[in-house]
């Protein structure tokens, strides 16, 4: 029997705290999370909250490596709502895993949820049980001579996460685009990283920033998140103007303007029926 990489973890809030104005940090905790085992850097883990109206989180907790054909199967009217996060970190006795929730209005579940998470409340997450898993997005090859890092503030936990793993004296040039000027955080790395920081009244973005530079020799590696359609006008500046190879460059759009994860969930639901 194969042994899924993944399971479920049935969490209760520790303590939610407003670490700066656009972001609250939940801490959770959970007996089964001696098991948990993160890969660090970008980690990303399922959050999923009761279905609005209801109390219980309905998801396939019995379904092992099936458990995204088996999600999908059920009631969507019943089924747990689903978010993509990072882990912005575990730690050992006791077990607790920290999520960096940005906030953006009332308008999203997730962001919502976290605004309101009072200790006791439930949370359920689909999470690593072996350091090597597939929820790793980072992995830099051996030959590059530098790393190039965009995010914006959903991203920044990834960063955060990146930049403790970057092995000692490696090259890094980072920008991260956040919305007050308190919402800056202490990265700690050992890498030799330079990091700017972009505030709205700078009125410049990740992408505009990284077009003006100058970029380091060398071959690079990069990693870009943040909102969908400014990460793909990014990487085509990357690819396009920059002539950097694309498989060495890793994108993810961690959110797309105008559209909730429900909807993306839906529409590559409908793409997979269509394949
Ligand atoms: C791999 C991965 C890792 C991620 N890690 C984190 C993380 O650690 N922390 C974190 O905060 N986010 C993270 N995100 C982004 C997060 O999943 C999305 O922002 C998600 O849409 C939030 O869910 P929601 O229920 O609050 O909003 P939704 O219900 O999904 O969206 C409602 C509306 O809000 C808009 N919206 C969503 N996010 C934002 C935003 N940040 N700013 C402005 N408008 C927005 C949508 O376009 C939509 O119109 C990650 C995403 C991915 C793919």
């Amino acid at each position: 029997m194969t042994t899924a990489p993944y399971e479920f973890f049935d969490l209760r809030v520790l303590r939610a705290d407003r670490i700066s104005p656009g972001f609250v940090r939940v801490t959770l905790g959970g007996e089964k999370l001696t098991r948990f085992a993160g890969g660090g850097r970008d980690q990303r883990i399922k959050l999923f909250l009761p279905h609005p109206g209801r109390r219980e989180i309905v998801v396939p907790r019995e379904a092992g490596l099936d458990w995204w054909p088996a999600w999908k199967r059920m009631d969507p009217d019943e089924r747990a709502t689903m978010r993509t996060y990072t882990l912005r970190e575990h730690r050992r006795e006791p077990d607790e895993v920290d999520i960096d929730f940005a906030l953006h209005g009332d308008a999203g579940v997730a962001a919502r949820w976290a605004a309101r998470a009072r200790p006791g409340d439930p949370l359920t997450i689909l999470g690593p049980v072996q350091e090597e898993n597939g929820g790793v997005d980072f992995r830099p090859p051996a030959d590059a001579d530098w790393t190039l890092i965009t995010a914006d503030a959903t991203a920044l936990p990834a960063v955060a996460g990146i930049l403790a793993w970057l092995p000692p004296g490696t090259k890094a040039r980072v920008w991260i685009e956040v919305d007050h000027a308190a919402d800056r955080q202490d990265l700690p790395t050992k890498a030799d990283a330079e990091i700017t920081w972009l505030l709205p009244e700078d009125r410049t973005t990740a992408d505009q920033a990284v077009r003006a530079a100058t970029l380091p020799e060398g071959s690079p590696y990069a990693w870009i998140a943040g909102e969908a359609s400014t990460i793909r006008a990014l990487r085509r500046h990357l690819v396009n103007d920059r002539a950097i190879d694309r498989a060495r460059i890793t994108f993810s759009g961690y959110w797309r303007r105008g559209v909730s994860e429900e909807d993306l969930i839906t529409e590559s639901i409908a793409a997979e029926a269509a394949a």
